[in-house]
C-alpha cells in the first residue's frame, strides 16, 4: 500500500479554534494511525487577510496540543507558479475560459435569474464566445476572470465520502465557477487541489462546510489528471441552540489558547476534542494517546452534528461540562510526576515556583500536590484554591468565611489557643492534632466540625478539601501555628 499522507491546512485569518484543532487531531490520528505523515500547510493565498500573528497563533495551538507533523509548515503563496500552470493548461486544454462578464452583467443577471425563480449559476454566456471574439475582447484591454468549464454530461456527479457514502448531484447542478480572479489571482477552489495533488495527500479529512467545495474539486482532479484523495467529511461543532459556534457569539472558549491558560491538561483537551464528531462504539471516554490512535477510524466520524454544550451564564460550566470533566479525570489519575511538570509551571507563572520544589522539598511538593488534586478541575486551582500550600498571602473564600468563621465568633479564643497547644505538641502528626482538635471542641462546648472547619477556612482560605489533619501535615506546625493566632484578625 502506498504511505498515506495527510494535510491541515489552516487559512491563516484567526486563531486556532475548536473546529480546527478537531481537524487537525483527527488528521494526526489518522496519519499516526497509518503509519503515515501530517503535513502542514498555511494557506495564506489571502494577503489581506492573513497574519503573522495568526500564523504564530496556530502553531502555538497545534504544539500545546502536542500534534506535530512531518512536513512543513509550506505557505501556499511560495508556489504561485504552480496554480499560475495548473491555470493556463486548464485554458489550453479547452477545459476553463476567459470570462469577461462585468459585475454588473452578473448583477443583473442575478436579478432576473431569482425574479424567474431560474437557477443562480453562471448562466455560461462566455463560454460560447468564439476564439475571436474571446481574442478581440482580451486585445481590447477587457478584464476577465477565468472560468472552469463543468463538463456537459448527463447523470451524477459522484463520489465516495468515507463517513456519509456516496454523494452526488447532478451535473446540472454545477455552474461554471471562477479558478481564477480578473487580477489574475488563482482562487482557493483551485491553489487547494493543485497542492493537495504536489503534495500527494491521498487522504482530505475537513468539515461538512466545504462539501460544496468538494463537488467543484472532484471536477478538478480530473481535469488535471490526477485521482482522488480519500475524502472524509466532519459533522461541523454546533451549540446548543444549534448555531454554529464562533468568537463573536460564544466568546474566548472557542479558541484553543483559552484552554491552554484556563489550567487545561493538553491531552485531556484532545480527548475531549476527539469526542466531538468521533465514537469508538463503545462507551469508552477516556483514552490515552496509544489506544486513540488505536481506536480511531475514519468510519466511526459521526454523520450529524457535534454540539458543543457550552452554558454561557453559569460560572461553574466556564465551558462545556464534558471538556471540564475529562481534565478532571487526568487530573485525579495521571502520573504524579508529570502532573508536577504542569503544576511548576502555573506556580512559575504566579511567581511562586521555588527550587526546593525539586530538591530538598521534592516530597514535600509532590505528596502536596497529590492530596489536593482530588477536587480540582483545572491546572489554575492549584494557584488559585490551592494558594495557601504555596504562599502566604492567600484570600479567604467569601463563602468559607460566612459559613466556618462569622457563624461561631468563639473561634478568635479557640483557634489561637489551639494553636498554642499545637506548639508545644511534641509530635506533630495527624493522630495527635486531631486528638487535640477533639479536646478543643469538648472544652469550648461545640461540634468538632466547628473547630475543625474553622481551622480549615483559617489555615487554607477554603470551604472544603482534603481531610483536615492531612492538610496540616501538608502545611507543617511553622505554617499552621502562626495561621491559626491570627484567627482575630480575620474578624476585624
Ligand atoms: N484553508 C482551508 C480552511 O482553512 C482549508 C480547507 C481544506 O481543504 O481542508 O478552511
Amino acid at each position: 500500500m502506498t504511505e498515506t499522507r495527510l494535510r491541515f491546512p489552516p487559512s491563516p485569518t484567526g486563531y486556532l479554534h475548536i473546529g480546527g484543532a478537531r481537524t487537525a487531531l483527527y488528521n494526526w490520528l489518522y496519519a499516526k494511525k497509518t503509519g503515515g505523515k501530517l503535513i502542514l500547510r498555511i494557506e495564506d493565498t489571502d494577503i489581506e487577510r492573513s497574519t503573522r500573528e495568526s500564523i504564530d497563533g496556530i502553531i502555538e495551538g497545534l504544539q500545546w496540543l502536542g500534534i506535530d507533523w512531518d512536513e512543513g509548515p509550506y505557505f501556499q503563496t511560495e508556489f504561485g507558479d504552480d496554480h499560475q500552470r495548473a491555470a493556463a493548461r486548464l485554458l489550453e486544454q479547452g477545459k476553463a475560459y476567459k470570462c469577461f462578464c462585468t459585475k454588473e452583467e452578473l448583477d443583473a443577471k442575478r436579478e432576473s435569474a431569482l425574479a424567474a425563480k431560474n437557477s443562480l449559476g453562471y448562466d455560461g454566456t462566455c463560454r460560447r464566445l468564439g476564439t475571436e471574439e474571446a481574442a478581440a475582447k482580451e486585445s481590447a484591454g477587457l478584464p476577465y476572470v477565468i472560468r472552469f468549464k463543468v463538463p456537459e454530461r448527463q447523470g451524477k456527479l459522484s463520489y465516495e465520502d468515507k463517513v456519509l457514502g456516496t454523494i452526488s448531484c447532478d451535473y446540472k447542478e454545477v455552474d461554471d465557477f471562477v479558478i481564477v480572479r480578473s487580477n489574475t489571482k488563482p482562487l482557493y477552489l483551485l491553489c487547494n487541489v493543485v497542492d493537495d495533488i504536489r503534495d500527494r495527500i491521498s487522504h482530505v479529512i475537513r468539515g461538512q462546510d466545504h462539501m460544496t467545495n468538494t463537488t467543484r474539486q472532484v471536477l478538478l482532479y480530473e481535469a488535471l489528471d490526477a485521482p482522488l484523495p480519500v475524502f472524509a467529511h466532519m459533522p461541523l461543532t454546533m451549540d446548543t441552540k444549534r448555531a454554529k459556534i464562533s468568537k463573536r457569539s460564544h466568546g474566548e472558549i472557542v479558541a484553543v489558547q483559552f484552554y491552554k491558560e484556563n489550567g487545561f491538561l493538553p491531552w485531556a483537551f484532545n480527548n475531549f476534542l476527539v469526542l466531538l464528531g468521533w465514537a469508538p462504539g463503545n462507551d469508552q471516554e477516556i483514552f490515552s494517546r496509544e489506544e486513540l490512535i488505536e481506536a480511531f477510524s475514519l468510519e466511526r466520524i459521526n454523520t450529524s452534528h457535534a454540539i458543543f454544550n457550552y452554558r454561557k451564564n453559569d460560572p461553574k460550566f466556564f465551558t462545556d461540562p464534558k471538556a471540564i470533566a475529562i481534565n478532571e479525570h487526568y487530573l485525579r489519575t495521571m502520573d504524579i510526576e508529570e502532573l508536577a511538570l504542569y503544576v511548576k509551571v502555573e506556580l512559575q507563572k504566579e511567581g511562586l515556583w521555588k527550587e526546593e520544589y525539586e530538591k530538598e522539598s521534592r516530597q514535600w511538593f509532590v505528596d502536596t500536590i497529590d492530596l489536593i488534586r482530588a477536587r480540582y478541575h483545572t491546572l489554575r486551582d492549584f494557584v488559585t484554591l490551592g494558594r495557601a500550600y504555596f504562599a502566604d498571602d492567600f484570600a479567604i473564600c467569601d463563602k468559607a468565611r460566612k459559613k466556618n468563621l462569622d457563624k461561631y465568633p468563639d473561634l478568635q479564643k479557640w483557634l489561637p489557643l489551639l494553636a498554642d497547644s499545637y506548639e508545644e505538641l511534641e509530635d506533630f502528626t495527624a493522630l495527635e492534632t486531631e486528638r487535640i482538635a477533639r479536646e478543643t471542641a469538648d472544652e469550648a462546648e461545640v461540634k468538632p466540625g466547628v473547630i475543625i472547619n474553622g481551622m480549615r477556612t483559617a489555615v487554607t482560605g477554603q470551604l472544603a478539601g482534603p481531610s483536615m489533619f492531612d492538610i496540616l501535615m501538608a502545611l507543617g506546625r511553622e505554617k499552621v501555628v502562626p495561621r491559626l493566632r491570627a484567627v482575630p484578625a480575620l474578624y476585624a
